[in-house]
């Protein structure tokens, strides 16, 4: 069942009060026009009915999607990262429990496991494929992000935190990966609530595999 609540923004223009809804849990099968509300970012987006200014609005949210087994939980705040880390141990094994900390992240995992995808495979090619800007930028910060677009696929990079470039992501590559997977890193294949660029690293380095 999804769960929301009123609450007050002062807005950072013409600081009049207004109303907003956070959305504190989301059911896709109770409430469904909030799967595309998370993903266009509308769910997370303040419109100040006075003079019109938008504004980004992160909370932290639980989004389930029963149909496909999805429990991902979105901790902007410190208490809900330890909350919800904590309930990983307590979930259903057959759901698919995640922590992600931006509303970027949790749009990207909505994203790759409305296409079927595995996201840990996911993460092992955006780790491939950043390795050639950061030899071309050893210095900068990187992001990586998955987007699915019909039946393509897309990685976007976002260099000290501005759009740097998007490549696309074939099936090939995919199937490929998930074939190095099964024959060297199964073993290590730990499921966890945080699977992004750390958790790859942490697999990576201490078996000593360099891509
Ligand atoms: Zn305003």
């Amino acid at each position: 069942m999804s769960l929301n609540k009123k609450t007050e923004l002062v807005c950072s223009r013409c600081r009049k009060v207004f109303p907003f809804i956070v959305w504190d849990c989301v059911d896709t099968l109770t409430s469904p026009f909030m799967k595309e509300a998370v993903l266009n970012g509308s769910a997370f987006t303040a419109c100040c009915p006075s003079c019109g200014k938008k504004e980004y609005v992160d909370y932290d949210m639980c989004y389930f999607d029963p149909e496909k087994n999805l429990d991902l939980r979105l901790a902007v705040s410190s208490e809900a990262l330890a909350e919800f880390s904590g309930c990983f141990d307590l979930k259903d094994e057959n759901c698919i429990f995640r922590v992600v900390q931006s509303r970027r992240a949790l749009q990207e995992k909505i994203n790759i496991f409305e296409r079927g995808l595995d996201d840990r495979i996911i993460e092992f090619i955006k780790h491939i494929s950043s390795i050639p800007i950061l030899v071309r930028h050893p210095a900068c910060e990187l992001e990586v992000y998955y987007s699915g677009e019909g039946r393509k696929h897309f990685l976007e990079f976002y260099k000290d935190g501005e759009e740097y470039c998007i490549s696309k992501m074939s099936m090939r590559q995919y199937t490929e990966c998930c074939r190095m997977f099964e024959m060297r890193v199964n073993s290590l294949f730990d499921d966890g609530p945080f699977i992004d660029s750390e958790w790859v690293d942490s697999l990576l380095v201490p078996a000593g595999m360099e891509f």
